[in-house]
């Protein structure tokens, strides 16, 4: 059985802990959540019934400053899986200089199951129930799988209802209530960016890379998009319908024409119709996790063609993948570097609405790229000095800036 989210996390964090030759107490300190908050969220349906979802918050280390982390709606969700991601957002904080710690929220439903009122009224409950532990300077939401914007101008009011107006305690809003321009994007233009950069250290070029991705919504759909354009061939692509493939290149801007998001890629005409089972074996040169977890596990990795899997979603490769891919000589790009654009992208809305000030777009994707390419640079400087994988290089970093706040507030 493969090992549980949190643990899986925990493992890269020791491995790292090793070489860093991390002192006892503040391990134990950095093994575990700070907080598990578990709600009840109840909502009134359309038919006046009630129904009763659980939500969970996870705050998992504030050392370096308030919680960040987002909110998703997934049948599945469980505290379990919530904490394994707020852990991960502590590391991708802290590995890109950001004053955040980490979290996660989840709210266990389908929302293809409940109307926008219901999925609204389960928003607002949610956002009650933890009021008295997120806030612009304590905890901060930002949207994940199944949530957006119009979600996170929800959890924007449902807060500043009762704590006055409040823009910082949600990221990733509508532009109307203090969202930023470039934030939409900003995780899957950090993917690309990152590709790219990793690509370059191979000694390799973007453009002519055969890509293939999994997950075609917020993030999946941005991916394609920038890779596009920069020349690399999309060759396949799926969500949770299913995928196409075409072998000489999808035509990404007329896809995305064709499928406006909350369409399934089951209704798009582009290649040929792929499982996703058949979609992680094709013949590739880069796989883009961008969908959910354990995507790659240790039932279908021996299947993985490509060279080079950049991990767009959070823990798309289990440890036991990790491990097979890295024994084949598999270049893997870890999801605390990949898909940290969105995280940066909320740390400049955050800024810009507690400073009262605006970024025009430009400032937006330049900071973002600056960012990032530190960040890039810093780990493949590790990785080299170190001898060791991108991953345990990222994590070294991450955790090294942690334990150290820990220890200068006299945490341990
Ligand atoms: P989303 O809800 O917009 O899209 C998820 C996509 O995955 C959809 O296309 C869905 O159909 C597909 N999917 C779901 N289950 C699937 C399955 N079993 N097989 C194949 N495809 C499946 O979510 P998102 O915001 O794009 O997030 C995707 C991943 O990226 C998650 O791991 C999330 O935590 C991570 N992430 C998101 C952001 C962000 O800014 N949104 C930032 C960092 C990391």
């Amino acid at each position: 059985m493969a090992a549980s989210f949190s643990a899986s996390v925990n493992l890269y964090v020791d491995r790292a802990a090793e070489l860093l030759e991390l002192e006892e107490d503040v391990r134990v300190l950095l093994a575990k959540p700070y907080r598990q908050v578990d709600v009840q969220v109840p909502i009134r349906t359309d038919d006046g019934s009630v129904l009763a979802f659980r939500g969970y918050r996870v705050q998992h280390n504030g050392a370096r400053g308030p919680f960040k982390g987002g909110l998703r709606f997934h049948p599945e969700a469980d505290l379990d899986e919530v904490g394994g991601l707020a852990a991960l957002m502590t590391w991708k904080s802290a590995l890109l200089d950001l004053p955040f710690g980490g979290a996660k929220g989840g709210i266990t439903l389908d929302p293809a199951m409940l109307s926008p009122r219901e999925l609204e009224a389960a928003t607002r409950s949610f956002t009650h129930a933890i009021s008295g532990v997120i806030g612009p300077n304590a905890d901060i939401l930002a949207p994940d799988v199944n949530t957006d914007a119009r979600v996170m101008g929800w959890v924007m009011d449902a807060y500043s209802s009762r704590a006055g107006w409040s823009p910082a305690v949600a990221t990733g809003k509508p532009l109307e209530l203090g969202g930023i321009r470039g934030r939409v994007e900003a995780t899957g233009r950090g993917v690309v960016a990152v590709t790219t950069a990793t690509l370059a250290a191979l000694g390799r070029a973007l453009a002519g890379q055969r890509l293939v991705i999994q997950g075609f919504g917020n993030v999946g759909r941005h991916v394609a998009r920038f890779a596009a354009e920069q020349g690399a061939v999309v060759i396949g692509v799926s969500d949770v319908s299913g995928g196409r493939h075409d072998p000489a290149g999808i035509d990404v801007p007329a896809l995305l024409a064709d499928l406006p998001s909350g369409r399934l890629l089951k209704e798009a005409s582009a290649g040929d119709a792929v499982t996703n089972a058949e979609l992680i074996a094709l013949d590739c040169d880069v796989l883009i996790p961008a969908a959910l977890e354990n995507a790659i596990d240790a039932t279908n990795v021996s299947q993985v063609r490509a060279r080079l899997v950049v991990e767009a979603a959070n823990h798309p490769v289990s440890t036991e993948a990790d491990a097979a891919l890295s024994a084949g000589g598999v270049v893997v790009v870890p999801d605390i570097l990949a898909n940290a654009g969105g995280v940066t992208g909320s740390y400049f809305e955050w800024t810009a609405n507690l400073t009262e000030t605006s970024w025009s777009e430009d400032r937006f994707n330049r900071e973002l790229l600056d960012t990032l390419g530190r960040a890039f640079a810093d780990v493949w400087r590790c990785h080299v000095d170190r001898r060791v994988d991108l991953r345990t290089a990222a994590y070294m970093l991450g955790l090294g800036r942690v334990a150290e706040a820990v220890r200068l507030r006299g945490l341990a």
